[in-house]
């Protein structure tokens, strides 16, 4: 049997509401609930394939330079350009949602946020 959908298959789907403020043909872009920071935005592809950022890297870096590409595109149009880009690869780093997801971290960062 498949593993059940992860909360961000739900929320690609439009079965869970999310405060999405970008999206295209690879990726989806939403804020997160429990924000760490200012401005704080989860880019997500919406394959479900890859688990973790280790193994996207491993299989479609292409997709992993465009989860970036999006990522400063966002921290400039919610924040002034700087940025914190933050990817929890297994649970031993924390990572609680296992559908590869980049935090976004931007607009009046402190010393030590890491998402
Ligand atoms: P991880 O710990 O896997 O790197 O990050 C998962 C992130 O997803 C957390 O920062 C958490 O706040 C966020 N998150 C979990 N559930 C939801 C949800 O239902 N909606 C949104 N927008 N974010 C969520």
């Amino acid at each position: 049997m498949p593993d059940a959908p992860t909360i961000f298959e739900r929320i690609i789907a439009r079965e869970i509401p999310a405060d999405i403020v970008y999206e295209d043909d690879a990726v989806v872009a939403f804020r997160d609930i429990a924000p760490q920071a200012p401005v704080h935005l989860l880019v997500v592809p919406r394959t479900a394939a890859y688990p973790d950022v280790a193994a996207l890297a491993d299989a479609d870096p292409a997709l992993l330079a465009h989860i970036i590409a999006v990522a400063k595109r966002l921290a400039a149009e919610h924040a002034d350009g700087d940025f914190r880009l933050i990817f929890n690869s297994g649970e031993g780093a924390g990572q609680t949602v296992f559908h590869v997801h980049a935090h976004v971290l931007a607009g009046g960062l402190t010393e030590g946020t890491l998402g």
